[in-house]
């Protein structure tokens, strides 16, 4: 298979880690025969610093050409006084809406051996193979107006808008996913408050009868937080609006131990699917050869089943991570008092020896 990947390191960390996922998709392509072509292109703040703006033109053009994009992280303290305009982050949203991306995928699988790391007991959290599908592009992140009002601007409005379209598209994605995956999707909303919740719900009823081998029920999400933090091995895939996936999906995230450890996904209807780490640019720990790749590794398996279709190569990848991790390997992040700490391409050299 010959597959052309975006490839945007972006700052900090992003750059470190982006090199360690392209390190092993090489060993991968060797392995398995397929041919990867990489381009490069500058996303955040050091877009900024090149073109004046995080977004370059050069860099959309490249991300729709390809079959997939590889992003790292952006940020960093010496963007942080800039306008709106010109703040790194605002090159990923933009990214993420000239594609519409509108569904984010992020995983929160639990590695037996790092169980004891978690937030949460180990009983409760060993074992824990679950999906948060969060809508991207609507909601209140997008709804207008979302601004001061009133005389003298004393009051204030945001709005939560979707259109049913927005609602099915992305209900439709958590559907396929569940019937993939174990077969039980959980839609979370505040339909006892919120009328585009009771839309959802709707949505959801006259979606549902499509996929008839997938077990589903309806949850407040406020039920749904304290079920994931009492007992999250209920769930496999959960889809939701924007602000509450945003919200569960960091609660979800400590399950696992560290930041470190999280990939993700967000696709749109047919073009290209980006794929990133959850952490962010990380400046404290930056050109340290300390970042955690496993989560940009990860999200470079995520790449090869969902963009490419390639589900053994994304399992070869995923188990060889389990097997570092079960050898006792460990990032800073990630250490305890047991096992000595590695740094960036040690991790990286592991994992590649592994496959
Ligand atoms: P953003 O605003 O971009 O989300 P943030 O400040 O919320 O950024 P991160 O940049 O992800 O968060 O960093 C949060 C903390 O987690 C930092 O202390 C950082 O060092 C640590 N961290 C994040 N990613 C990693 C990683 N891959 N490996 C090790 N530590 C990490
Ligand atoms: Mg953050």
């Amino acid at each position: 298979m010959k597959k052309q990947i975006a490839v945007l390191p972006g700052d900090g960390i992003g750059a470190e880690v982006a090199e360690s996922a392209i390190s092993v998709l090489k060993v991968v392509s060797e392995k398995f025969g397929h041919e990867f072509e990489f381009k490069k292109g500058l996303i955040g703040g050091c877009a900024i610093d090149e073109y004046g703006t995080p977004l370059p033109d050069e860099t959309l053009t490249i991300c729709r050409e390809s079959d997939a994009i590889l992003l790292g992280a952006v940020g960093g303290p010496k963007w942080d006084g800039n306008p709106s305009e010109l703040r790194p982050e605002k090159g990923l949203l933009t990214l993420r809406k000239s594609l519409d991306l509108f569904a984010n995928l992020r995983p929160v699988t639990v590695f037996e051996s790092l169980a004891e790391a978690s937030t949460l007991k180990f009983e409760v959290v060993n074992g824990v193979d679950l999906m948060i599908v969060r809508e991207l592009t609507g909601g209140l992140y997008f709804g207008r107006p979302s601004e001061r009002i009133g005389e003298n601007k004393d009051a204030v409005v945001d709005t939560l808008h979707y259109t049913r379209k927005e609602i099915e598209r992305i209900v439709q994605k958590g559907f396929e996913l569940a019937q993939v995956r174990r077969k039980k999707l959980t839609s979370v909303d505040k339909a006892n408050v919120l009328e585009s919740s009771r839309m959802w719900r709707e949505v959801v009823e006259e979606i549902a009868p499509k996929f008839p081998d997938v077990e589903y029920d309806h949850r407040l999400v406020d039920d749904a937080a304290m079920q994931l933090i009492r007992n999250p091995k209920q769930f496999d895939v959960i889809v939701t609006e924007n602000l509450f996936g945003d919200i569960l999906s960091d609660e979800a995230s400590m399950m696992t131990g560290s930041l470190g450890m999280l990939p993700s996904a967000s696709l749109s209807a047919d073009g290209p699917g980006l794929y990133e780490p959850v952490h962010g640019s990380a400046p404290d720990i930056a050109g340290q050869g300390k970042a955690n790749p496993l989560a940009m590794i990860l999200s470079s398996a995520m790449m090869l089943k969902y963009s490419f279709n390639l589900s053994e190569e994304a399992s070869a990848i995923e188990s060889a991570v389990q097997n570092v991790l079960n050898e006792g390997y460990r990032t800073q992040d990630i250490a305890d008092s047991h096992s000595p700490v590695i740094s960036t391409t040690e991790m990286t050299e592991k994992v590649k020896a592994a496959l």
